[in-house]
Parts: structure tokens; sequence; C-alpha cells
């Protein structure tokens, strides 16, 4: 038995300096990328800047546009050749509103893609937790009523409950006749949070609300003895809106017509400032091009760095991009994407394929020489709901990081409380360098495994991944069954 472990080191050390010596030239650049990223890196500071100068970055206002403006001319300072993808787009934002419950005024925010204008009264019933099974209890109790549900699922559910989507959930309230929903937000405290209510980016008939936890449990608890009657009155604007993608590239040495896109959401909702989602993953990929132009790196692969708007609002930007290069034929050209959406901290990598997972290990071992803190991990799978989403439904391998946020980060997601002060620096740092290895990897490989899925390949690994059903909710599934 002890031989046999012996026997397994001596492997696990053969094939662990096998791989880290396939590529011996990367060893150098991965640490020059770690000492820059670590002496020079200006993705917290720049960060801080934009939070404060500009706040939020809504696609379609006047912030909107200066952050597009503001990562425009910092990506032409570090000397990328840097340019706007404009795209129209249907988009909503928030105007006034008033939730009175009992006559009592509640502290609120709605929810994205609500109606432009609505006034409405009505008596209120709880839903639980707003799931199928909460309605077919008594499918005619929410008639004509407001319901009360909750964005997570409530203590004491049974095991194994599986949470619907905010938008979900709006769509079954509809279903059964709801004339309004008030969410109770699952984060502690009175947090609000917004996102969109709606599965297919058009406007609702119905207005959506969120109230704090605090707030909602305890309305919760009093309707049980006391029947309540909400007023909720509201105006958004709906319309469409002019906004732009921003693009730097940095020209491939020996392959040129083939392409990394490498790309993060500018854009954030509105009631805070985005610092997270996705201020950590746009200023990585700011920070990841000004670290390439400062070390001079040219790999074989053209690289393409996209700060992407409107993907809140419904992947906006990152449908315009890759309808763009599905009309000047240089989607093909696209060999992966790899995706920042709140990536923090990685240990490890992920991918839609695992034809590249040897590639990636061999990356991953060289970063954990570097730094053994990087674990090296290596997951794949299909996901849906960020900007990857567009280039994964046209078959592009997928490329990701496999990292963590504080449980602080994470209770301000799409919340009023989603600021600067919850960056974390040497975090934000390790993101910029381990992604930039990653990157360099990809565009610097002799060979890349992972191919394009033709439409065949892809409908079945969407099946497969259980994704069917929500991409026809969204009207995104374009197969005939
Ligand atoms: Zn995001």
């Amino acid at each position: 038995m002890k031989r046999f472990i012996l026997l397994f080191l001596v492997y696990f050390a053969i094939s662990f300096s096998v791989t880290a010596q396939q590529y011996p030239e990367w060893d150098a650049v991965f640490s020059r990328i770690t000492r820059e990223v670590t002496q020079h890196s200006e993705a917290y500071g720049q960060l801080k800047n934009i939070t404060q100068q500009v706040g939020h970055r809504l696609t379609g206002s006047a912030q909107g546009e200066k952050a597009e403006t503001f990562a425009y001319q910092l990506l032409a300072l570090y000397g990328l050749n840097t340019r706007y993808q404009t795209f129209e787009a249907e988009s909503w934002s928030r105007g006034s509103l008033a939730v009175e419950i009992n006559h009592q005024k509640y502290r609120s925010v709605a929810l994205a893609h609500s109606p432009v204008k609505t006034d409405i009264t009505g008596s209120m019933v709880d839903m639980g937790n707003g799931l199928e099974e909460d309605y077919q209890q008594n499918p005619e109790a929410a008639k004509g009523k407001i319901i009360l549900t909750t964005i997570g699922i409530l203590p004491g559910s049974r095991q194994g409950l599986q949470n619907l989507h905010r938008s979900e959930k709006t769509a079954l309230a509809i279903r059964y006749g709801a004339k309004g929903i008030i969410f109770i937000n699952a984060a502690p405290g009175n947090i609000l949070l917004t996102g969109t209510a709606s599965v297919t980016g058009k406007i609702i008939p119905i207005p959506a609300v969120c109230i704090g936890n605090n707030d909602g449990m305890q309305l919760k608890s009093q309707l049980q003895s006391t029947p309540a009657v909400a007023h909720i009155s509201m105006f958004n604007f709906a319309g469409k809106i002019k906004s732009r993608n921003i693009i730097a590239v940095i020209p491939g040495k020996t392959k040129p017509k083939e392409k990394i896109v490498i790309g993060g959401h500018l854009d954030s909702w509105d009631l805070a400032t985005g610092a997270i989602d996705n201020g950590i993953g746009a200023f990585s990929v700011i920070d990841i091009a000004r670290t390439f132009k400062s070390l001079n790196l040219q790999p074989a692969r053209t690289i393409e760095f996209v700060l992407f708007m409107g993907e809140e609002q419904g992947l906006l930007g990152s449908k315009a991009y890759t309808n763009n290069a599905i009309a000047d034929g240089s989607i093909a050209e696209i060999k992966y994407m790899f995706n920042l959406d709140m990536s923090n901290n990685p240990k490890g990598f992920s991918a839609t394929s695992t034809g590249d997972k040897p590639l990636f290990q061999s990356i991953g071992t060289i970063a954990n020489s570097i730094d053994t803190s990087f674990t090296n991990t290596f997951r794949s799978g299909f996901g849906l709901h960020s900007d990857h989403q567009p280039f994964m439904l046209q078959g592009i391998p997928i490329a990701g990081l496999m990292g963590s946020l504080s449980k602080e980060a994470l209770q301000c997601y799409h919340a009023d409380c989603d600021d600067f002060n919850l960056v974390n620096e040497p975090e934000l740092k390790n993101t910029v360098r381990f992604a930039a290895m990653l990157l360099y990897g990809l565009a610097d490989a002799p060979e890349l495994n992972a191919k394009r899925l033709s439409d065949g390949e892809l409908k079945e690994a969407l099946i497969n991944s259980q994704l069917e059903k929500p991409l026809k909710i969204s009207g995104d599934w374009r197969w005939e069954d």
C-alpha cells in the first residue's frame, strides 16, 4: 500500500513537471505579469475614481455615457488601439415610486421592466415562496390581489426546494392573475434589491417592487392576523436608447485572424455604484489590457478587450457585438470568449468544453508555481445570464475564472449597497494577474482543441445542461421541437 502511494506521488510529480515545462517561455511571461500587477496595477484606483466621479453606470443614462467615455479614454491612455461600438436597444430606467401598505409608507424600489405608469390599490395575499406549488394550493387566491413573496427561499421551507429567478416568480404571479407583486429581499436588514422582473426583457403588465427583509418579514407576520391593502404608484421610462461597447485590440503576432475576446460588462444598476457588479470585472479587463501593453506582450492570436454596456437590462451590448460579428463574418475568428462578471480572487479556471483542459491545467500549474494560493481547480459546464451567453449560443468556447466574494459583497448584489468599500485590493490584483495568465495562454497556445460547436452539438449540450427551459422562457431557444 505504501509503495503504491509512493509510486503515485512519483507519477504525480513527473506529470506535474511535464505540464509545467510544456510552455517553458510562459514561466517568464507569467512572472513578469505578476510583478507588473503587484507593483503597478491601477484597477483598484481607477475603479475608485469612476465610482466617485461618475456614480452608477446605468445604460442609456448620462452617467452610463460618462462611464463609456471614462473607459475609452483610460484604454487609449494606456496606449491601446481603442474604438466604440455603438448600438441601439430598448431600455428601461426608473422614475418615481411610492408603496403604501395600510397607509404606512415603505422603503422600496421598482424592479426593472415594471410598467411605465401605474397606480393600483388592492388587498394583499401572502404567496409564500412564490413558486408554482404555492399558487396551486389555491389557484384563485392571487386573482386581482397584490401578492407578497420572497426573492429567496423562506426559512423552514422543505429541504431541496428549488428557487426561481425573480423574473420567473413575476411571470407566475401574472399567470395566476395578480395585479402587483411585492418582493421581500433575502439580504438581512433593509437592503433593497433591483434587477429585471421580466423574462423577455419587455415591459411587464404589473408593477413589481422590492422591500427590505426586516420590513417585509414584519409585514408577513402582520398579514397572518390583519388584512392589508397596498397602494403602488410608479413612473418609469422605457424606450430606445443609444449606448456604446468599448473595444481595444492587440493584434496577434502570428495568427492575427484568430481571436480571443475577453470581456466584462461596464454598466451597472442605478441603486449604488456597482463596484462589485461589475466594477471589479470591468476594471480587471482594463488593467489586463494595461498590463499587456506595459509589458509589450504580443501573443500569437489577436486579443480583443471588450467592455459591454447593457448587460443588466438583457445582455444588450454583447448581443449587439455578436450580431455585428455575425453580419461581418468575424464571428468565425473568435476561438474563445473569456468573461469576467463579478469574478474575484480566482483559484482556478472554468470552460464550457473539456477540450482544452490540459492547456488550462498547464497554465494553472505555472500560476501555482508562482503563487501556491492558486490551487488550479478546473470545472466545465454551461451557464446563462451574463455576456458570454450570446457567444455561447453561437457555439463559441467560453472560458472563465473560479473565485469567490465575501458574504457582504454577495448580500449587496443588485442592491443599494454595492459600493467601493466592498472591493478588496489584493483579491482584485489576483483577478487581474491570474486572468492575464489564462488570457496569454489561450492567445499563445500553438493549438486550441475546443472547437466551435455545430448547431446540433450546441443544442445537445444545452439540453444536457438543462438550459432548454430557461432559454425557451426568455425566447432565446431557436430550435423547433
Ligand atoms: Zn453583472
